[in-house]
């Protein structure tokens, strides 16, 4: 017998800080499932495709407090649904993209939360800023006064030890760190989102403050 997802939720509630957020990851997962996880508590929930993110919305209409998290790569023709459709964005990865979300929160009055997404380790598997890279396009950054740019997020490569997870989660929370200390008005860098099933208490005990949880909640995805 497998855990439940309301059991898997409340034994995470209790290895992790209070202050740490979590986003439970719904993709290829039910809307009953979901309920499941909004009735054990879950407030914050994370999407990675826009279709079918919004017929789960839809669905559940009647749960009227839920944070919508965008955690995938965002389309340049996707980008207009994306802002209107979610308060926090997990996967903004490039500076044309930054500009391109704020000129439609602009049009659209509205203000999104974003994460820079940020590779500390080379991947060319995923999207994302290479942090030389990064540290260039902040002042461009800084000036799409429309985002709310909350801090960094990052994914890890696979096949890491715990060593070199931990390494690259510090490395996340020290980028962080010096981007802060740049004191650019609108680089505020003060939530890390990092930490995954199989990641999340290292990438805690390096400053995540919220950890976007998957597999570990709801089973493998198939
Ligand atoms: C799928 C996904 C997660 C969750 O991963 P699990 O291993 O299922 O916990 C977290 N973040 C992003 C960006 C994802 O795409």
């Amino acid at each position: 017998m497998t855990d439940s997802v309301s059991q898997k939720i409340k034994s995470i509630a209790q290895e992790i800080p209070q202050d740490v957020r979590l986003i439970a990851i719904t993709k290829q997962v039910s809307v009953e499932r979901m309920r499941e996880a909004y009735s054990t508590g879950v407030r914050d929930f994370g999407e990675n495709r826009l279709q079918e993110a919004l017929t789960k919305r839809e669905l559940l209409q009647d749960l009227d407090d839920i944070n919508w998290h965008f955690i995938g790569h965002i389309q340049k023709n996707k980008a207009k649904k994306v802002i209107e459709n979610f308060d926090w964005i997990h996967s903004l990865d490039s500076l044309a993209l930054a500009q391109r979300l704020n000129r439609l929160a602009i049009e659209l009055k509205r203000m999104p939360k974003v994460f820079l997404q940020v590779k500390v380790l080379p991947d060319p598997n995923k999207y994302g800023w290479e942090v030389t890279n990064l540290l260039q396009d902040l002042e461009q950054l800084n000036l799409c006064q429309q985002l709310d740019i909350q801090g960094l997020m990052t994914i890890l490569p696979l096949g890491l030890s715990s060593a070199e997870t931990l390494a690259a989660f510090q490395k996340t929370q020290k980028l962080a760190t010096t981007i802060q200390q740049k004191n650019y008005s609108n680089l505020k860098m003060q939530e890390l989102s990092m930490g995954m099933s199989g990641d999340y208490l290292l990438a805690i005990q390096a400053g995540a403050t919220m950890i976007r949880l998957g597999r570990i909640i709801f089973g493998e995805r198939h």
